[in-house]
Order: C-alpha cells, then sequence, then structure tokens
C-alpha cells in the first residue's frame, strides 16, 4: 500500500523565530513564523523538535502563549536543562526550529464556554492560561476569569506588566499573585477568597509543575469544586 503523509497536526514543520522578547531574567517569548499554521485553540500545545549537526535530536512540549493565529512561545530556563536554555537564551530572530502541532483538545478554553473561570497557574505553568487571557480578550469576551498565580518572587512572575494593565482594562478579569518565597505556598484559604464558589460551577485549569497542579487540584476538590470541571495541565519536574 502507498505510504501517504500525515496531514494537519502531526506533521513536522519548520518555524522560523521572528522576535524574542525577555519576559523576566530566565524566560524568553519566541514569536514565531509557521508557515500553512491552521490555528489553535486557547491551552493546546506544540511539541518543539531540535537536530543538531551529528544528527542527534531533542524534543520538547511548549504551550502556546498566543491568541491564535499568531504562534508564540515562553520558555522558562531550567539552568540543568537541556533544551530550555537552548531556547531560552541562544535562539535569535532567522534561526529555525521544527514544530508540530497543536496538540491537545482537553485542557482547552473557548470563548464561547458559557462558565466563569478561575485559572491557577505555578510558574510558567500561566502560558497557557495567558493565552485563555489573551484569546478571551481578542474575541471580546466578558466571560468572568479570576486567576490566581504563584510564582517565587515578583521577579519571577511572568506578563506582570500586560497583567497589571489587563486586571484595569479588560472588564471581568481578576488576577491575584502569590509570592511563594515570602507569602509560603498556595492554601486552600487563598483559593477560597481569590477563586469563585463552587456553587457557580466555574471551569477550573490547573497548570504548573506536577506536585504544584496535584495539590492545587486537591484543594480545589476539597473546597466542593466537582473533580469534573478541574482540567489539569503538568509541565513535569516534580514527581
Ligand atoms: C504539555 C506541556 C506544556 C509545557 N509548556 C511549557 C511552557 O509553556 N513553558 C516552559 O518553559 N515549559 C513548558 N513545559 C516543560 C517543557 O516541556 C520542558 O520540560 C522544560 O522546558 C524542561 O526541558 P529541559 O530540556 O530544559 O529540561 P530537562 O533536561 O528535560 O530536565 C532537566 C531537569 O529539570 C527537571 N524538570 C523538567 N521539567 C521541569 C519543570 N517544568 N519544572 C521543574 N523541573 C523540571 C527534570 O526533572 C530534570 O531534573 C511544558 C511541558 C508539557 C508536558
Amino acid at each position: 500500500m502507498a505510504r501517504t503523509a500525515i496531514p494537519g497536526r502531526l506533521t513536522w514543520r519548520a518555524a522560523t523565530v521572528t522576535a524574542v522578547r525577555d519576559e523576566t531574567p530566565t524566560a524568553r517569548t519566541l514569536t514565531l513564523d509557521v508557515p500553512g499554521w491552521p490555528g489553535h485553540l486557547a491551552g493546546q500545545h506544540v511539541d518543539v523538535r531540535l537536530t543538531a549537526p551529528d544528527g542527534y535530536s531533542a524534543q520538547r512540549s511548549y504551550s502556546l502563549a498566543s491568541a491564535s493565529p499568531t504562534v508564540e512561545l515562553t520558555v522558562q530556563v531550567l539552568a540543568d536543562g537541556e533544551v530550555s536554555p537552548y531556547l531560552g537564551t541562544a535562539v535569535k530572530p532567522g534561526d529555525q526550529l521544527e514544530l508540530r502541532g497543536p496538540v491537545g483538545g482537553w485542557f482547552v478554553w473557548r470563548p464561547t464556554d458559557p462558565a466563569p473561570v478561575l485559572l491557577v497557574a505555578g510558574g510558567s505553568g500561566i502560558v497557557p492560561l495567558m493565552a485563555m487571557i489573551r484569546t478571551r480578550a481578542a474575541a471580546g469576551s466578558r466571560t468572568p476569569f479570576r486567576l490566581v498565580h504563584s510564582a517565587r518572587t515578583p521577579a519571577d512572575a511572568l506578563y506582570a506588566t500586560e497583567l497589571a494593565r489587563r486586571t484595569r482594562d479588560d472588564a471581568g478579569l481578576d488576577v491575584h499573585h502569590v509570592w511563594s518565597r515570602t507569602a509560603g505556598r498556595l492554601t486552600v484559604a487563598t483559593l477560597n477568597t481569590h477563586g469563585w464558589p463552587p456553587d457557580f460551577a466555574p471551569a477550573c485549569y490547573v497548570c504548573g509543575p506536577t506536585g504544584f497542579v496535584e495539590a492545587a487540584a486537591d484543594m480545589l476538590v476539597a473546597l466542593g469544586h466537582s473533580p469534573r470541571l478541574v482540567k489539569t495541565e503538568r509541565f513535569g519536574g516534580t514527581p
């Protein structure tokens, strides 16, 4: 039987870096030009593949940070990591990457979704949640959104300036930061105060390092949120 090309999102595409933007001292956003990009939903991610001249290749997942059709990825550099130091410090405009996607149909938000939204982010787990905030704004949606974002210090917080502006200008968006180095870890009390009551049946999206996601999802369920409405995305790291 003749082999046929695998269409669409399973195809590796050549992407060109068109801009890089520092977000914090250890995180950068890459803007990519991806010919044939089919568009994406807020919350989806892509696989990025890097191949060395000797043929060795490494592949990692990165959430789409931008509202479709713009393709932006924000990479948090892990000092002992293999791929993130390259994407987060070495890549420059004009460089090419291979990219596959968009991937994922569960951890997504659509502007037509009617429920209020609670976003809970740990560190760089804010990336796909920022795509939801940006998609909401781009669609002119007034769906009530609350974001609880845990970061080590204000200097580590991604998108802080944009979030401050959006809290002022985007009606129905509230943002609460937890600075874990001084205030400690996210607590049930914080989610109770800055989230939605379970009676509102909000759609909850939790994203970050594995340990953070598991703890935050357990807290939401303990507060009375239906596990069915708590969607999670784990970036890896803690077992
Ligand atoms: C669906 C999905 C979406 C993702 N989106 C993003 C994103 O938008 N931005 C982003 O920066 N990363 C994102 N990640 C994480 C990303 O895929 C890589 O795991 C990360 O960049 C580390 O890769 P590395 O090669 O530098 O580190 P590796 O060489 O793979 O690992 C180095 C060390 O860091 C630990 N580690 C790996 N990942 C993490 C982590 N997330 N937190 C803490 N420690 C970790 C490993 O256990 C290891 O000890 C996402 C992961 C998934 C599964």
